[in-house]
């Protein structure tokens, strides 16, 4: 069995050797979601990469009660992702977590892409979709390398030789268009037969290094053999037009052959995939719990309060605005005071969404009204229209709700006096 240790440590090898880091999902996504965003915000600024870029790569999603969020897509389901330093040559992995034997795979086919990016193999830099399928074949096939090579006896060797096929048919077997990326079953049925050739122990050996796996040389060689049986850019680009080619067409047959093989595969994987899935959902519930609590106005004591309130509500109505209506200019035409709203095409058919997205416009409108010639209120106003100061708006509610507190806990002693 490969440990959680190992793995960690093989990881961190990589990262040394490549100038990278690694963040985990299931460490970092915790309870105190602010934190944890702060972490991952913090980790990309080392890569030169803004609040507002990560918003637009939706890495981070602004929360309704001020700050920002780390965006969980997959990664309950062992997904991950390299991303590349703006400024520098450094990179960053970010990983769901180190439990499952496709957690492992994806963690090793990340480290393939470090490799890529460091020694700038199929010109990674130029970026296009030919490239795209060389690269994750690669890192595929450099993932399967290693998990191979790993294997501590011959029957978990056939075990990982089997689960590498059933993903690889059920790739080839699956029609959505992204996935022709990642077909690099042919790749590596001929990488299992370059080892069965050269016996298996003997290949650990050859790629070696003072009895550990010497992955810079893992790197190269599967690179030479996705070279030489990937498919050719002509060929890729008929296969992405549906059109045939002898070669593919050969994948499918077998692809088609094993499908019982393939869909075994992903029923155990979705399996594997359930206590995490259960545990995003509980961390979901207590956030969204949190965010119930936050949003709740402060006890109007004073003018200030009021304002306070005011603008927190304001601030919700536009994130509420940008991600379920996906409207962004809300804020911008209230100064303006202007009251017709863009629809967008995707909410154009949905009556339902769009007298909603009206209504919290209205609701807008009316609370800049009051409040508009109110001097504080001018000030948070300004505050709230960029994600950057957003917070400060909400990091004073905070403050005033700690203070009627601590007045009202005075209070308390001095009545039972
Ligand atoms: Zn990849």
């Amino acid at each position: 069995m490969l440990s959680k240790d190992e793995v960690i440590e093989d990881l961190n090898d990589v990262c040394n050797q490549t100038k990278a880091r690694w963040l985990c999902y299931d460490d970092i996504h915790t309870i105190d979601f602010k934190k944890d965003a702060e972490l991952f915000i913090s980790e990309m600024a080392r890569l030169g990469y803004s609040k507002r870029d990560l918003l637009l790569l939706h890495k981070i999603e602004l929360s309704y009660t001020g700050g920002a969020e780390i965006v969980h897509e997959q990664e309950a389901c062992g997904s991950g992702y390299t991303i590349r330093s703006k400024k520098n040559k450094n990179q960053l992995v970010v990983l769901s977590g180190f439990e499952t034997d496709f957690d492992k795979y994806t963690i090793y086919h990340e480290c393939g892409h470090l490799y890529q990016f460091k020694y700038n193999m199929f010109n990674i830099n130029h970026q296009n979709e030919y490239n795209t399928y060389l690269v994750e074949t690669h890192a595929n096939t450099f993932a399967t390398m290693v998990m191979l090579l790993k294997a501590d006896n011959v029957l978990e060797y056939k075990k990982r030789k089997l689960y590498r096929m059933a993903n690889g048919v059920s790739f080839a077997n699956d029609e959505r268009k992204e996935l022709i990326y990642y077909v690099s079953l042919p790749i590596e049925l001929a990488l299992m037969r370059e080892i069965r050739k050269k016996g298996r122990l003997k290949t650990k050996e050859e790629f070696s290094k003072h009895g550990i796996l010497d992955y810079k040389k893992i790197a190269f060689y599967t690179a030479q053999l996705v070279k030489k049986h990937c498919f050719s850019q002509e060929e890729f680009e008929k296969i992405k037009n549906k059109e045939i080619t002898s070669k593919y067409e050969k994948l499918k047959r077998k692809a088609k052959a094993y499908r019982i093989l393939g869909e075994t595969y992903w029923n155990y994987i979705k399996s594997k995939c359930l206590r995490r899935i259960k545990r995003h959902n509980k961390i979901n519930q207590k956030r969204e719990h949190l965010v119930i609590e936050k949003i709740q106005p402060l006890p109007q004591t004073d003018k200030e309060t009021e304002i306070i309130n005011a603008a927190c509500l304001l601030d919700t109505y536009q994130i509420r605005m940008i991600y379920e209506y996906d409207i962004w200019e809300a804020i911008g035409k209230l100064k303006k005071a202007d009251e017709t709203l863009n629809i967008p095409d995707e909410i154009k058919s949905d009556s339902k969404k769009i007298n909603e997205a009206e209504e919290t416009f209205k609701k807008m409108h009316r609370i800049y009204q009051k409040h508009k010639d109110n001097k504080l209120f001018q000030e948070l106003f300004e505050k709230i229209e960029f994600i950057d100061t957003r917070d400060e708006v909400w990091q004073l509610k905070e403050k005033k709700a700690k203070e009627i507190e601590r007045q009202n806990f005075r209070f308390g002693l001095s009545n039972e006096r």
